[in-house]
């Protein structure tokens, strides 16, 4: 019987994995958590036989409580009790909360001892050699769970990481890859939330529209792997179809394509080391007929410079850029900043706390990395305030 947790099981990559796992035999769900979509999490938590349903809303929770009235599953709520379901034993663990609030619960998880199938992107970025640090400390494994970093991941399989010259992420440019600065300036949230191929949670699928969820990826590549920043490129792909390239000493550039279901990337944590049959569309390159590339446009999207600035900032400046990017994105989303305003939010951020002490120390530190981050959110809601101000010529 293998035993699994899922963080954030109510959310898109927390559904492909409950798909997934109710295709398996022999699976005992020891616990699944999620937000405010409480009677989602109760229908879950009743079809697996969840030991624990953790709402992260204390408000939640009497209607989780209702929810699950008579099932037999426990119901709990708020930051505490995540952390008490990350500490119990389980053989695999999937980390699918959205943002840095995923960091505890991973870190949690790892305790364990064993596999962390890791999405949460932000946990990287912001505490890269905390939670990677903790998982050596106790033996874990960590696996990524983003498509370009899966595909990294099995392009590497076998070979010598010395010899890898270069490492391509791809990205489908999202809905504004081919609009004007002027056009992108006013587009609206329900605009930058429509992408062109990947079906995703509402806040990724806006950070893919700025290139910020890019720009994650190019650190969340430097801190997974190790490898150099200048090894790390990123180019533009409408189609979606390869996920990611690594190119070797001899020239070899070995890509890694596939439909873009995030079920591959979770399926193949879930079964790894072994390649199991997944339930994913087969791509049909003739009907797809071509793979266009193009390099990205850092002028309409600056949040690809920003994540250089932040790896040659190192230390805790990857804290800072997670936080002010979630909180610039809340103040779009609020329609009180406009699209192009949150890489300026996050680039003062980033050049206001440069000046404190504790940002250049090292990110392998819980306290440390919770303080930077709150202190890059009150400064990025400070600074959005201001360009709110200034946005409606109040
Ligand atoms: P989502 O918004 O669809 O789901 C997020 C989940 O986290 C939900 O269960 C939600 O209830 C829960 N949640 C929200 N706020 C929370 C909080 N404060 N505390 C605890 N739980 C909270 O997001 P998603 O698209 O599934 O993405 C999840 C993670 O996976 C993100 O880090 C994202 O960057 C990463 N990721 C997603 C995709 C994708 O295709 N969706 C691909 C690659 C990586
Ligand atoms: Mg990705």
């Amino acid at each position: 019987m293998r035993r699994v947790t899922v963080f954030g099981s109510t959310g898109s990559i927390g559904e492909s994995t409950l798909d997934l796992l109710s295709r398996e035999q022999d699976v005992q769900v020891i616990a699944l958590t999620g937000g405010r979509n409480v009677e989602r999490l109760a229908e879950q938590a009743r079809t697996f036989r969840a030991g624990i349903a953790v709402t992260a809303f204390d408000d939640c929770l009497p209607a989780l409580r209702d929810a699950l009235q008579g099932s037999g599953v426990e119901a709990a709520s708020g930051s505490a009790a995540l952390l008490e379901a990350a500490d119990r034993p389980a053989d695999w663990v999937m980390s699918a909360i959205v943002g840095a609030a995923g960091l505890a619960p991973g870190l949690h998880a790892l305790g364990q001892g064993k596999v962390l199938a890791l999405a949460n992107k932000e946990s990287l970025v912001s505490a890269g050699p905390l939670l990677l640090g903790s998982a050596v400390r106790h033996g874990a494994t960590v696996l990524p769970v983003d498509s370009e970093h899966s595909a990294i991941f099995q392009a590497l399989r076998g070979e010598d990481q010395a010899t890898v010259e270069r490492v391509i992420i791809t990205a489908s440019g999202g809905p504004f890859r081919t609009w004007s600065r002027e056009a992108m300036a006013r587009a609206t949230p329900a605009e930058a939330g429509r992408h062109p191929n990947w079906d995703m949670g509402q806040r990724i699928t806006i950070d893919s529209a700025s290139l910020f969820n890019k720009a994650m990826e190019v650190i969340e590549t430097r801190e997974f792997f190790g490898f150099s920043p200048h090894q790390i490129e990123v180019l533009v792909h409408p189609q979606s179809a390869v996920h990611a390239l690594v190119g070797f000493v001899d020239g070899a550039l070995m890509a890694h394509l596939g439909a873009p279901d995030m079920r591959h990337a979770i399926g193949h944590a879930l079964h790894w080391p072994e390649r199991r049959v997944l339930p994913v569309e087969r791509l049909d390159l003739a009907r797809l007929g071509r793979l266009d590339f193009e390099a990205p446009d850092e002028g309409r999207f600056p949040a690809l410079r920003l994540a250089r600035d932040v790896m040659r900032a190192g230390g805790l400046a990857g804290a800072v850029f997670t936080a002010a990017k979630e909180t610039a994105l809340d103040h779009f989303i609020a329609g009180r900043i406009g699209f192009l305003d949150m890489a300026g939010v996050v680039e003062e951020s980033l050049t206001r706390l440069a000046a404190q002490p504790d940002f250049g120390r090292p990110a392998d530190n819980l306290d440390a990395v919770l303080a930077m981050d709150g202190l890059a959110r009150r400064t990025a809601a400070e600074i959005a305030a201001m360009r709110g101000l200034t946005t409606t010529g109040a």
